[in-house]
């Protein structure tokens, strides 16, 4: 990683920073940063999102994963899924199920919606997600290095 803070709370004052205080093209910034960094980034010598975190499982994750399954919705449900302290469907254990020794995704082409857009670097008002953003740079090395390279190149401090 480029001579970046190692500081997680640097990070997280940052990011409260950016939370607060309007940036002018953060939205641009961020997502040509991520683009940079996802581009030598092999995820699958990594996986610890699908090792370590719960994606939260929609309605429209259930139809579509089901059907590839060739599960009903309850039978996919009952199967893999439950619901957490929040009241939201997830996977019954980590690491997922579907997570292959290779660390190839078993549903690539159905997974759901939230590991598509893990780690939610390249969204819209970005400004919105920097709290959750704060627990991701702790999961993922790659938004932690693009929350970095955008703290080494932002007056905003
Ligand atoms: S934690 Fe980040 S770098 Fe690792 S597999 Fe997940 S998205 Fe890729
Ligand atoms: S469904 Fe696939 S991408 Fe999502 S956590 Fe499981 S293995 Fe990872």
């Amino acid at each position: 990683m480029l001579g970046k803070p190692k500081d997680f709370s640097l990070l997280d004052k940052f990011l409260d920073l950016l939370h607060r205080k309007k940036t002018k093209n953060l939205d641009y910034q961020i997502q040509h940063i991520h683009e940079e960094v996802f581009a030598k980034t092999n995820c699958l010598d990594c996986a610890k999102c699908c090792k370590t975190l719960g994606p939260l499982i929609t309605e429209k994750d259930i139809q579509r994963i089901s059907s590839h399954l060739r599960l009903s919705a309850i039978q996919f449900e009952n199967t893999y899924l439950r619901t957490d302290e929040d009241g939201e469907k997830v996977f019954q254990k980590m690491p997922c199920v579907f997570l292959a020794l290779d660390n190839f995704c078993l549903i690539y082409d159905v997974r759901p919606k939230a590991c598509r857009e893990y780690p939610h670097t390249d969204r819209k008002n970005f400004y919105q997600i920097t709290n959750i953003t704060k627990a991701n740079i702790r999961t993922c090395p790659a938004a932690e290095e693009i929350v970095s390279r955008l703290y080494q190149n932002t007056a905003v401090k």
